[in-house]
């Protein structure tokens, strides 16, 4: 049985999948992970999880050997990459277990349990969102929102600058503050107000590095950043730990270690996210 309890008061952060885009699992990608974004933050027996790409699929996994508990989901938006894993997320299937999803309305037309519904149902998913036997419910917040999840922490959110509208968030837990900010795209010279705020004095900063200086320039309007912003940013915030996300599929384990040396030689302390990586902030 995995052992994934964290004693009360305490903080883990734990990387499942930090792919952007598209999954890319191969022999190039070992290292570093081809699954989709997915990050779990314990506290104490609480579990919540930002984004449910392909990499909730091994958390779901992990979470079988435990007792059923209450598992909070927030979602950044609902690109694919984002909710990929979401029908193979094991959690949502056992009874007995509270999963809640919650997501910031983006798009005034259709709200979260209807695109989850849509992608569960034929042609596109055999199994409908029915079958899940977990207590599930779907929560639907505004973007600017604070939200307060039942463990007494405090969750912050905003706006972030993407096609069609992402929502970074801000985890503050008793002293420990964890950002969570992928899908964002800056303007160069002009840091973002509504990054740097969910960033400010964060002990941990999860930030969309997809790019390279090189490719940014090739890719506006894509929605995403570099690890050069990041690092901006992280500066300009008083970041602790600068954590790169949102790796572009097109970077192997080789190009990835280019960027974790350059980034790290930039602002020592950067680290590159990979699946099964640990933070205790
Ligand atoms: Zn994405
Ligand atoms: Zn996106």
């Amino acid at each position: 049985m995995a052992d994934t309890t964290v004693a009360d008061g305490e903080v883990q952060v734990r990387i499942w999948g930090a792919r952007g885009s598209v999954a890319c699992p191969g022999p190039q990608t070992v290292r570093y992970g081809g699954n989709t974004a997915c990050v779990e933050v314990r506290c104490g027996s609480r579990v919540l999880v930002f984004d449910g790409g392909t990499g909730i699929r091994g958390l779901g996994n992990a979470l079988a050997a435990e007792e059923p508990g209450e598992i909070d989901v927030y979602l950044t938006h609902f690109h694919l990459d984002h909710v990929a894993g979401l029908p193979f997320f094991e959690a949502a299937y056992r009874a007995g277990n509270r999963v809640r999803f919650h997501a910031a309305r983006l798009n005034a037309e259709i709200g979260l349990r209807d695109i989850l519904c849509r992608m569960m149902s034929p042609p596109l998913f055999p199994i409908p969102i029915d079958e899940f036997r977990a207590e599930v419910s779907f929560n639907e917040f505004d973007a600017g929102d604070v939200l307060r999840p039942k463990d007494g922490s405090r969750l912050e959110t905003r706006l972030l600058n993407h096609p069609g509208g992402a929502c970074g968030y801000r985890l503050v837990v008793g002293e420990r503050v964890i950002a969570y900010v992928t899908d964002t795209e800056h303007e160069p010279g002009r840091p973002d107000a509504a990054v740097l705020a969910l960033m400010q004095d964060a002990d941990v900063a999860i930030y969309d590095a997809t790019y390279t200086d090189a490719e940014f320039e090739t890719h506006r309007g894509w929605g995403h950043s570099t690890w050069s912003e990041g690092i901006r940013l992280a500066d300009a915030a008083g970041v602790g730990t600068l954590v790169l996300f949102h790796h572009d599929p097109s970077h192997d384990d080789a190009a990835m270690d280019k960027i974790a040396l350059d980034a790290a030689t930039a602002r020592p302390g950067t680290m590159v996210a990979r699946e099964g990586l640990v933070l205790l902030p």
